[in-house]
């Protein structure tokens, strides 16, 4: 068991704003000081007093820290142990916009902002090809709670639109206070690409999901977790941890004092399900509390073995030094300090497969079997002769009318024999009492109690022979094994029977029961978390029958694991709002071509691109070498034979010591190796960031089209309306956008800025014709959340006034068509302002 407390470490989010006042100290001989000064009035200009804030970390990370560092200071060593077999977490706690998904996930840009999570699926397996003395396996579950709701991210089935679309999560718990998650799918990867895939499918759908009303990246919380197991081959004990990867809620409270710097005791949290993580992480700190309140939420009840129990925990601060935002960042830290205090106990997740502890000591039965019959010469049955029998009764009755009290039943190892002994004592203890009450005769007894054939001639002494001790000791043993089998098979019976309890309790109470193999076509077939200390038998007998089937049909088993999108979800585009008629098509081309990040898009687009072309490259490389090494390779053997050919017509033999042209042709042939060996490598490296460049691409493509969704709604209230003129527009979209960001404090004001453009040029947006619009080189910082169209000149549309407006009758496809001269209208009406 290893005791520590959860390790905490902050990271600040680089800042073009104006920042607060903050140092780090790292001089310290112990732990970093991260500080922050607050002025301590500002009504009082004069008085320059500040107040100061000082936090300890395990470690630091200042504005400029790469993804890289981060996950090999925080992350590598939690895996390092999830791999050996204990339980790991790593959480991301900070307001919004403080760069939580970034470290967690990643951000949605370069390559090399790959956050922890795909970072650490291609560390393990890198490590697993590096350990071929290990058999593991992995296996992921997405998971997002929202309102105290979880839902699915992995869900293949579902094209989701929006949250409700994915399966509903929900805990239950079993007769012992073991919480199970039902209805989370589990999947295997069984490589790096599979699992980037798998965590691809959830990134998208968790995009999908959210929508302006619910504003799920801020306060939902997603976590990832990796099932890990490891097994020696032909060993039957098991190692399985799980690793948690945690990207909270946003932690801004709603009501912030802000300029003072003195938090409001009475201060709220959005995120009820943080005021109750607060709420654990207070009773765990205080070493007098003994009920630890996890079931208040879904969130707690999911990481109880992170807080306090069975895991090592990491938690990362994000924390943004804008002035603005300092006070959060206090806030954090705070917390972070809080967290530190709590003491976790891992222990080593280390079991015994019965399954496969009986399939083995079946098989040494039967070795040991062969090997007695061997020995004994004699053909092992499971019945006792009628000769034997007769032995042991003589033997048994000698025994017990022998009057010496050191006198013995030498019947050996046997079971079958010391069975038949103890029915012939139980046979005579009867008998006996019988006689003694009803008179019966034991002259049975006596009868038999004639000795006819020397005692002794039996198992005592006839072995006699050099092997005779050897006999013994295989005897002890399959006796041994016998009972060893006869336990696990009762182990294994009492099992299945709790488990068929439970599910006839949960029957009773109205629950469907899922044991997971039935209700997850994808899944490995196993309730993915248990938060008990104590793992739950039942749960622990279900997964070792998975891991036993696993060996033995290894190709069913991939078979039943693999997800049927297993071949690249990056290309898969989805729908949001059915399909488009062609005003909308046209304008959406428009809005595309204006949108903010189609700079990045191209830029990602082109390195795509060149990374394709670099990837055939190496791809031709390979192939070259290939050919060249299996060239050389014949010319080896060519020369071989001549020289043999040349040895027996010279009659002077082939010495195997290669000549020096062979010595320069193998030269050649390493050397050609080598060089295949590190293209091959480069080529693996490449086409893993190709996927992530697609995923991120696709994920680019994706918020566009919402973008444009909100955008087009908007557009056709405002068609419906009486005229409002621009302004009108401008305000109810901001009013709007507005609404949905008073909560979100780190947001505010890049997302408020960016939500004033966007609908400051929602009139502007061109809806004319390809070639007619160019874009202007104004360049806007971009916002942490400033998706908007880019629009920055209104363009050169030489068509003029309005047409008559051609109407379908079809009320939908009607507003479309209104929605869309309404649009150009405006534009026109720009244009003919200038
Ligand atoms: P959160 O998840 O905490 O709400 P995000 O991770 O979405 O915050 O970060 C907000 C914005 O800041 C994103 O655009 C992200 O790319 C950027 N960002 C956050 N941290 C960093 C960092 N360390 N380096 C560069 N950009 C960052
Ligand atoms: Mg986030």
């Amino acid at each position: 068991m290893v005791k520590q407390t959860i390790k905490i470490f902050c990271r600040v989010k680089p800042t073009k704003g104006k920042t607060g006042l903050y140092e780090v100290d790292e001089d310290d001989s112990g732990l970093p000081k991260l500080s922050f000064f607050v002025p301590k009035d500002q009504s009082q200009i004069v008085n320059n007093t500040k107040e100061e804030y000082n936090f300890r970390f395990q470690r630091v990370f200042e504005q400029q820290t790469k993804q890289e560092e981060v996950f090999e200071h925080v992350a590598q060593p939690v895996i390092d142990n999830a791999i050996s077999g204990y339980n790991g977490t790593i959480f991301a706690y900070g307001q919004t916009g403080s760069g939580k998904t970034f470290t967690i996930t990643g951000g949605a840009e370069r390559y090399a902002d790959r956050g922890i999570i795909p970072r650490t699926l291609s560390y393990l397996f890198e490590y697993y090809e590096k350990h071929p003395e290990f058999t593991y396996t992995t296996h992921v579950s997405y998971l997002e709670i929202y309102n105290e709701n979880g839902y699915d991210l992995l869900d293949p089935k579902h094209e989701a639109a929006k949250l409700e679309d994915l399966p509903k999560v929900s805990l239950m718990e079993d007769t012992d206070q073991n919480i199970h998650l039902k209805n989370l799918s589990v999947h295997q990867a069984m490589n790096e690409e599979e699992a980037l895939n798998l965590l691809f499918l959830g990134d998208t759908n968790r995009m999908i999901a959210e929508t302006p009303m619910n504003q799920a990246s801020t306060r939902s919380h997603c976590i990832f977790t990796i099932h890990l197991t490891a097994r020696e081959p032909g060993s039957a004990t098991i190692r399985r941890s799980k690793l948690h990867l945690v990207d909270l809620a946003g932690s801004e409270r709603v009501g912030k004092t802000g300029v003072g710097g003195t938090l409001l005791a009475e201060a709220k949290y959005i995120n009820l399900s943080l005021h109750y993580l607060e709420q654990v992480i207070v009773a765990l700190s205080e070493k007098s509390r003994s009920h630890i309140p996890y079931r208040n939420s879904m969130m707690t009840s999911v990481l109880r073995d992170s807080l306090g129990g069975n895991c090592m925990t990491t938690m990362i601060a994000t924390c943004s030094v804008e002035k603005k935002n300092v006070d959060e960042s206090i806030s954090t830290c705070r917390f972070a300090q809080r967290v530190a205090l709590i003491k976790n106990d891992a222990l080593l997740n280390e079991e015994v497969d019965p399954k496969l502890m009986v399939l083995r000591l079946k098989k040494e039965i039967v070795e040991l079997k062969d090997q007695l019959s061997l020995a004994t010469g004699e053909q092992p049955t499971d019945e006792l002769s009628g000769e034997e029998t007769d032995r042991l009764n003589q033997m048994v009755r000698g025994y017990v009318e022998d009057t010496d009290p050191d006198a013995t039943l030498p019947v050996g190892a046997d079971m079958r024999k010391i069975n038949e002994c103890f029915r012939i004592f139980k046979r005579l203890v009867l008998e006996r009492h019988a006689g003694k009450h009803g008179g019966v005769s034991n002259g049975a007894v006596e009868e038999e109690e004639e000795p006819s054939v020397s005692e002794d001639s039996g198992l005592g002494s006839a072995p006699s022979t050099a092997g005779s001790a050897e006999v013994k000791k295989l005897k002890d043993l399959l006796q041994q094994r016998d009972n060893e089998i006869n336990i696990l098979v009762n182990m294994l019976k009492k099992e299945k029977k709790r488990a068929q309890d439970a599910a006839l309790m949960l029957e009773e109470r109205g629950i469907p029961f899922s044991t997971g193999e039935g209700t997850q076509p994808n899944g490995p077939g196993r309730p993915p978390s248990s938060r008990s200390k104590h793992r739950n038998r039942e749960e622990r007998s279900r997964e070792s029958v998975s891991v036993s089937r696993s060996l033995s049909q290894p190709d069913s088993r991939e078979k039943e694991t693999t997800p049927p999108y297993s071949q690249s979800t990056t290309v898969r585009l989805r729908k949001i709002g059915g399909e488009m008629s062609v005003g909308r098509q046209e304008a959406f081309e428009i809005f595309k071509r204006d949108y903010e990040h189609s700079v990045t898009v191209d830029d990602q687009k082109g390195l795509l691109k060149q990374r394709y072309s670099e990837a055939k490259q190496l791809g031709e490389k390979v192939n070259s070498s290939r050919v060249q090494i299996n060239h050389v390779k014949s010319l080896i053997q060519q020369h071989r034979m001549a020289r043999a050919a040349q040895g027996i017509s010279d009659d002077v033999g082939f010495s195997e010591e290669p000549d020096e042209e062979e010595q320069h042709l193998r030269q050649q042939m390493e050397d050609e190796k080598a060089s295949y060996k590190v293209t091959f490598n480069r080529l693996r490296v490449l086409k893993t960031e190709i996927e992530h460049l697609q995923h991120l691409l696709e994920k680019a493509r994706l918020q566009m089209q919402k973008d444009f969704e909100l955008w087009w709604a908007e557009q056709t209230v405002n068609a419906h309306a009486p005229d409002p003129g621009p302004s009108h527009s401008h305000q109810g979209g901001s009013r709007r956008r507005h609404g949905s960001f008073t909560d979100n404090p780190a947001a505010d004001g890049d997302s408020l800025r960016a939500s004033h453009s966007y609908h400051g040029n929602l009139d502007a947006v061109g809806l004319g014709h390809h070639g007619d619009r160019r874009l202007s080189s104004h360049s806007d910082s971009s916002g942490s959340h400033g998706r908007v169209p880019r629009h920055r000149e209104v363009l050169e549309d030489s068509r003029s006034a309005a047409p008559a407006i051609p109407l379908t009758g079809d009320a939908r496809a009607d507003a479309d068509i209104m929605a869309f001269f309404k649009a150009r209208q405006k534009i026109l009406q720009q244009q003919g302002k200038r």
